[in-house]
């Protein structure tokens, strides 16, 4: 599994003025990594990770190529000692648009930086001159092209629900960024913190935030869309820390953002899965519905305190929610009951024990599960239909209808 080795490097003396920076700030109380701690770190790291060939060195903070010349050097040569065969894969780093030029990407190159990330924030020069980037959307767009002319991994990082920024500008955003198709993004919701121009702003009421929910449904809508185009989104909203808690005045702070934007993004597929049923004639049953994901996503399909589902209840529709690990990551698919009840008939003796009545869609005969004499591999029971000897029985406790009816549709389904 891919991991990095983090080192925070403050921009100090930062000649900007971003609104949503509180550097100017915090930085008093901040230390500067030198050569020893960069080496102490990456030599830490050697005896911990599971595997150094899938670790990167990465340098954060936002402008790392900005910082004074003498310094990056300092950092870069003792990072690139654990850099190459048997060593880390490479180093990533972070900077602003506006300080990329050929010169420094060919230093970057000799240093072994394997990717790079930009601060894009906006693609709107409206919404980057009012938050006082001190950089313009070209520049984001020109830096990305040479970074990519050089071989690097791209990452752009793009801040939703910035000052003046509505609707019009967030599309702006998210379209050029689908056009450049970085490698990855990171997507962070504004988070104001005290002691910037955003918080002024705030409080003197000319910064009219969008709502919580207009901003998730934003960062939505580009966490699924940059998902499925390819575009590894390696952060969505900020990590959970007590000096965002302590220090924010506004914005949009969830602990979970991410899981947030996911449940919305299964509870969409899975309402547009449905429609396409209605559409198709195809609905199921009894407003019963069983919607299979991918591996490991069935929490983020069901929603936290199982909204999602709950959601459907209220509509009159029962949903269940099961795992096909041929499905990827936000894929969805509407699986009809007989379809769905199928995987009721292996290993069932444990169902079967807790229900009162079951039914074989072979034979299509009904009875009480204490009829049953016969298992398939004893240990974990499937069982054999007392009357025909196939092993196709489902009970009532797994949810299904256990009628001749139902039987039968499964019986055309599966024989
Ligand atoms: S976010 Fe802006 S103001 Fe803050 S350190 Fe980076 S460039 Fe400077
Ligand atoms: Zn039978």
């Amino acid at each position: 599994m891919h991991s990095n080795i983090s080192i925070f490097v403050p921009h100090v003396g930062c000649p900007h003025k971003c609104a949503f920076c509180d550097q100017r700030t915090i930085t008093g109380e901040q230390k500067l990594p030198h050569k020893e701690d960069v080496e102490r770190a990456c030599l830490q790291a050697l005896g911990q990770v599971d595997d150094i060939s899938d670790t990167e060195i990465a340098f954060f903070g936002g402008s790392f190529t900005a910082i004074p010349r003498e310094y990056m050097l300092e950092l870069l040569s003792a990072a690139y000692k654990f850099v190459g065969e048997g060593k880390f894969k490479g180093i990533r780093l972070s900077t602003r648009p506006d300080y990329i030029n050929r010169e420094v990407l060919d230093i970057l190159k000799k240093y072994g930086v394997t990717s790079i990330e930009l601060g894009a924030q906006s693609m709107s020069d409206e919404v980057l001159d009012a938050n006082e980037r001190g950089h313009t959307a070209e520049d984001v767009r020109q830096a990305s092209r040479l970074i990519r002319e050089y071989g690097f991994e791209l990452g752009l990082q793009m801040m939703v629900g910035l000052y003046k920024s509505g609707h019009r500008q967030e599309d702006e955003t998210f379209n050029e960024i689908m056009a450049i198709h970085p490698d990855t993004v990171r997507i962070y919701p504004v988070v104001i913190l005290k002691n910037t121009r955003l918080a002024e702003l705030l409080a003197s009421g000319e910064y009219k935030p969008m709502s919580f929910d207009e901003v998730l449904s934003l960062s939505t809508r580009a966490l699924g869309a940059f998902t499925e185009s390819g575009i590894k989104v390696i952060k969505c909203g900020l990590h959970a820390s007590e000096f965002v808690e302590k220090d924010m005045v506004g914005g949009f702070y969830h602990p979970a953002f991410r899981e947030l934007c996911e449940n919305r993004i299964y509870l969409m597929k899975m309402e547009s899965a449905l429609h396409d049923a209605n559409s198709q004639g195809t609905t199921p049953n009894d407003m019963r519905v069983t919607f299979a994901v991918g591996k490991g996503c069935i929490s983020k399909a069901v929603g936290q305190k199982k909204a999602n589902i709950q959601g459907f209840e209220k509509l009159g529709i029962k949903v269940k929610i099961t795992e096909d690990k041929e499905l990827g990551l936000y894929e969805v698919r509407l699986i009809d009951d007989v379809t769905a009840a199928h995987k009721f008939s292996i290993y069932n003796k444990k169902q079967l024990g807790k229900s009162k009545k079951c039914g074989c869609f072979y034979c299509c005969e009904i009875f009480t599960p204490d009829e049953i004499t016969n298992y398939l591999n004893e240990s974990e029971g499937t069982a054999l239909c007392p009357h025909c000897g196939i092993d196709s029985v489902i009970g009532d406790a797994s949810g299904y209808p256990i009628t001749k009816e139902f039987m039968q549709s499964m019986h055309e389904r599966w024989f």
